[in-house]
């Protein structure tokens, strides 16, 4: 099945035959179809021999482009999308025996497309999806949800966007339901791209529960679920390169977690990703200024939800001056006051985040608390290997205090937690960020006001605007 020697065919090398009409006399595999249907793959990812790949295309059912192609300017990724010069490299290539087969840098984690590989996406008929899609939630939605809900079941089914800015806790996920399931018994296909892994972990069980009769997948980096093909996706953003025109509903979550505006790339594989007719929908509780503006504009029509799903205030951070904590850390020492929130919280049995500014100081910071309290404690970040269990522990209530790179500043929901960020002065720590972190705290109805603390070496303007940004949210939520 899977001999590498024969999917080294090299793109040049492959027989051209022009066929643009389906061949209804012959049998596709519909395992083919399942895998590659609204997908562009590499020969690799693709567990079939190439000469029944072959077969395909020479009666019509998928078509070859080129993985790396000359531009106007240089070269140009069709997965990707990226056209910068400095993303591409050139390497002595075993598959075209070329010394300089150009590639892409820039989706490399996805496996290496180059000039010489090809891109197979399905040409085939369309995969029927059911048409049982129940939703099986009875929650209720809070008015401000409500609302929200109803301006994406509005959208659905037609062509446009809509950015709906809620507050961390307003309960997003709820707001989406309704119009899933509409979409889904439209027959549409639905995405929920999100750019953490963590996120795409929590989100998938809900949904799953939620459309138990949906093929419901979640994509990430080794997921399993990949090859399956499912109406309603979960994915990390990384993983949509791997899609082409493949949904008409795209959800965009933590849309301002990556540089959406800066990353071009990633753009561009969302724009692949959906038909050219698709409605898609942004999920912000933190807005760039860019999204910001537009909304200001009416270039970008939006709806806010600035109240907490269970009513409550957000929590507004404190801030606990605590002198130049980088030298009391090369000491070997905690600053005083943070020592004393430290034990405080340990003696209180009360889960904590603890925020630090960078890996190296994840491991000082976490190794000097241990000598101060007995309690379980350990550390995250986001090359941990350990990262997906340690968040479960954490859950589970077996870890109480997990310091923690902000990398872990969304997505992640626990009841009765308390969070700090130490040395929140730090460039790390921009608005955004700090409203994301501080939104970690009193997210659960019967613990609405867990305490969030800022330790610094003088205020930063995130800092400041950061809490700004927490009252304004609440006195509009009061209104
Ligand atoms: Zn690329
Ligand atoms: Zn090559």
């Amino acid at each position: 099945m899977n001999d590498s020697s024969l999917k080294a065919v090299p793109f040049s090398k492959l027989p051209s035959v022009n066929q643009t009409t389906l061949n209804p006399a012959f049998s596709f595999d519909e395992n083919l179809q399942q895998i590659l249907h609204g997908k562009s793959l590499l020969f690799d990812e693709l567990p079939f021999i190439v000469e029944r790949i072959q077969e395909h295309y020479e009666n019509g059912y998928l078509q070859y482009s080129v993985g790396v192609r000359k531009s106007k300017y240089g070269y140009a990724c069709s997965r990707c999308g990226n056209e910068k010069s400095h993303l591409f490299a050139s390497f002595s290539c075993y598959r075209c025996k070329s010394d300089a087969c150009v590639y892409c840098r820039n989706c490399i984690m996805m496996g290496r497309v180059s000039e010489c590989t090809p891109l197979l996406t399905w040409n085939g008929p369309d995969i029927q999806w059911s048409d049982k899609n129940n939703l099986m939630w009875d929650g209720k939605l809070s008015s401000g949800q409500q609302v929200a809900s109803q301006r994406f079941v509005d959208g659905v089914g037609g062509k446009g966007e809509l950015l709906i800015w809620a507050v961390c806790g307003a309960g997003k996920t709820e707001v989406l339901f309704k119009g899933i399931e509409i979409a889904l018994k439209l027959g549409l296909r639905v995405c929920i791209a999100t750019p953490r892994t963590d996120v795409v972990l929590e989100l998938a069980p809900r949904l799953k529960a939620v459309f138990p009769e949906t093929l419901v997948a979640s994509y990430y980096g080794g997921s399993d679920e990949r090859e399956v093909p499912a109406q309603l996706v979960i994915s990390t953003t990384h993983q949509l390169y791997r899609f082409k025109q493949a949904f008409n509903i795209m959800i965009v979550d933590e849309v301002d977690a990556f540089p959406f505006s800066y990353d071009k790339t990633l753009q561009h594989a969302v724009s692949l990703a959906v038909f050219p007719k698709n409605f898609t929908l942004y999920l912000s509780a933190t807005p760039s200024l860019t999204m910001k503006k537009a909304t200001e504009k009416c270039q970008l029509p939006y709806v806010k939800i600035s109240q907490r799903f269970h009513g409550y205030p957000l929590p507004v951070p404190k801030m606990a001056w605590s002198g130049e904590w980088r030298k009391r850390i090369a000491a070997g020492k905690l600053p005083t006051v943070f020592e004393k929130w430290v034990k405080k919280q340990a003696d209180s049995g009360r889960r904590a985040m603890i925020f630090v500014s960078s890996v190296s100081m994840l491991d000082t910071v976490t190794d000097i608390i241990k000598k101060h309290v007995s309690v379980q404690l350990d550390s995250v970040h986001a090359e941990d290997p350990l990262r997906k269990e340690k968040v479960q522990k954490f859950r589970k209530k077996e870890i109480q205090l997990l310091v923690t790179t902000t990398i872990l500043e969304r997505g992640v929901t626990v009841p009765f937690l308390d969070v700090a960020v130490f040395g929140a002065d730090h460039d790390v720590f921009s608005e955004s960020a700090l409203v994301q972190i501080a939104g970690r705290a009193g997210r659960s109805k019967d613990d609405h006001d867990g305490r969030v603390v800022f330790f610094h070496y003088g205020k930063s303007l995130s800092m400041v605007r950061a809490i700004k940004h927490i009252r304004e949210m609440n006195k509009e939520a009061e209104s």
